[in-house]
């Protein structure tokens, strides 16, 4: 956790349950009896501050947010009581559509909001404009926070409103890391993609674009090359390592969708470094230099080369120097009681694998903010115990000739054993040297196909390597790793 000094300077009662807001500038206060007979004290309305909702603030209006507001909705908890501050102009949506579904061409009908509002992603109502004002939840537009101080237990945002609150939930997701400015990282045409601003301006880009280029081997860039191939442009990836997705897929599982890309027409250079983009005579990016000398044109470019947690200003919370982002514990509590922090930006007990990690992925915000907000508001005590899944959709577009959906649940630890031809099932399975299964992945699989992975990874059962290894289809592979439960 942080440092203990770190806590000292935030003034709280030594009972966190009992955390007791201070009072700014006068009004009487109200107390609230929760139902896990926690009690805040919370300033009442006016005493100078812009938020009318105090008792419950979020900064960041993303996919963790919509779903922390739906669990406070459904405690009959938000009516009142919860702001959300966001930075964003609209309220919180699914942001994996950005894309998949968003970047179809303006003819294969789009993804546009309010179509893909939290909570459409997990089955729940849409969480539009309109359901945040039905359900008394202040949401505060296009005005992130810059100060934040925990001794006054105040926030400030950038147009200089002063807010309150009594408990804190950081929200704050990731930004898109970027090229530095002096390569050309800003050049008009340089596109990085983690808000519907930046899909916009990516749509806008790709209805002009000839030539793309792809800078980066991961989610992002595979996922927007696949998209590229809808839009007929000349695409090449580029990434430093062996294969795509190096954090995830074996090398031979990459070749199997590299292989996909390039019957679509993607081109990749690999185990390469951009050394620059350079600008046209009209100052858009018109290149990528490599640093072995070699130029790539391009009208376009899509910089997918990973995120950092958006920790300021909250850095005095507590930053994980290995993960980064702000360290919380099995709960989603900072080390300064009454401070929460959730999805992509919270650094948090890994249970199955006794490491500290931070997930990048909408399951872990969608139940990390579910669990953040039991815990606040009910009495739960239980340790969230999260199974890491990883998925992607591409190549959806009406027409294409091979669509992809993947799942992974588990670890990718240990040796691999991979069985089918991606024709149109492949499945890898990791298992350590104790034979037991870590990791699964499976592509195309049916709905009972992928409900039995998590199974499997949250029970690592010892499986029979050789009998996995000579199993003659995906689906009798399966069936001996079920035969293992
Ligand atoms: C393009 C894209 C595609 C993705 N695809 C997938 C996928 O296929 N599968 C998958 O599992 N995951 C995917 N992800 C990851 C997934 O979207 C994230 O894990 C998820 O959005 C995390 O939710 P969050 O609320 O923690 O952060 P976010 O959803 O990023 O929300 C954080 C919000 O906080 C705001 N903010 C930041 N600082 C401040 C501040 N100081 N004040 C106020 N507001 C602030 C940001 O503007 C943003 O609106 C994708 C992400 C991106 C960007």
């Amino acid at each position: 956790m942080a440092s203990a000094a770190a806590s000292q300077c935030y003034s709280y009662s030594s009972s966190p349950a009992a955390w007791a807001l201070r009072q700014g500038g006068g009004g009487a206060a109200r107390v609230v009896r929760l139902p896990s007979r926690r009690r805040f004290s919370v300033a009442a309305a006016g005493g100078g501050y812009d938020n009318e909702n105090r008792e419950y603030v979020i900064v960041g209006g993303g996919n963790a947010a919509g779903y922390a507001a739906r669990t406070f909705v459904e405690h009959g908890m938000a009516d009142g009581r919860l702001c959300i501050v966001s930075k964003e102009p609209v309220p919180p949506y699914e942001r994996p559509a950005l894309t998949k579904g968003y970047l179809f061409p303006p003819e294969k009908k789009p993804a546009r909001l309010p179509g893909f509002h939290t909570c459409v992603g997990s089955g729940g109502q849409r969480q539009t404009t309109e359901w945040y004002k039905e359900n008394g939840i202040e949401v505060l537009y296009e005005d992130p926070v810059v100060a934040f101080d925990g001794k006054t237990q105040t926030l400030k945002t950038s147009s200089g409103k002063m807010l309150k609150y009594g408990s804190l939930i950081i929200s704050t997701g990731c930004e898109a890391s970027r090229l530095p400015a002096k390569i050309g990282g800003n050049l008009p045409g340089v596109h990085y993609i983690r808000d519907v601003a930046d899909a916009d301006s990516l749509v806008s880009s790709l209805g002009k674009a000839k030539k793309i280029v792809v800078i980066g081997g991961g989610y992002i860039g595979m996922e927007v090359a696949a998209a590229a191939c809808d839009w007929n442009l000349d695409t090449t990836i580029i990434f430093p390592e062996d294969h795509i997705m190096p954090r995830l897929f074996t090398p031979s599982l990459a070749k199997k969708y590299e292989e996909l890309y390039q019957q679509n027409g993607v081109k990749f250079i690999k185990g390469a470094l951009i050394d620059k983009l350079e600008a046209g005579s009209d100052g858009r990016v018109s290149s990528a230099v490599l640093k072995d000398g070699s130029i790539v044109e391009a009208d376009t470019v899509i910089v997918g080369i990973g995120a950092k947690p958006a920790v300021s200003p909250f850095e005095a919370v507590g930053v994980n120097s290995q993960v980064g982002g702000i360290e919380v514990d099995s709960l989603f509590r900072t080390s300064v009681p009454g401070i929460f922090a959730i999805g992509d930006v919270a650094a948090f007990p890994l249970k199955m694998y006794n490491r500290i990690a931070r997930v990048e992925h909408v399951d872990h915000a969608r139940k990390s903010a579910h669990h953040c907000v039991e815990t606040l508001l009910t009495s739960q005590t239980k340790a969230y115990d999260y199974l890491p899944y990883f998925y992607s959709r591409v190549f959806e577009y009406e027409g294409s000739s091979r669509k992809v959906w993947w799942q992974f649940y588990g670890d990718n630890v240990g040796e691999t054993v991979e069985v089918g031809n991606f024709d149109p099932k492949i499945a890898t399975f990791w298992i350590d040297s104790d034979s037991r299964l870590k990791g699964v992945f499976l592509e195309s699989g049916i709905s009972e196909e992928f409900g039995l992975l998590p199974q499997l990874a949250k029970s690592q059962p010892i499986v029979d390597k050789a009998k996995l290894k000579a199993a003659a289809s995906v689906e009798d592979a399966l069936d001996i790793a079920r035969s293992a439960l």
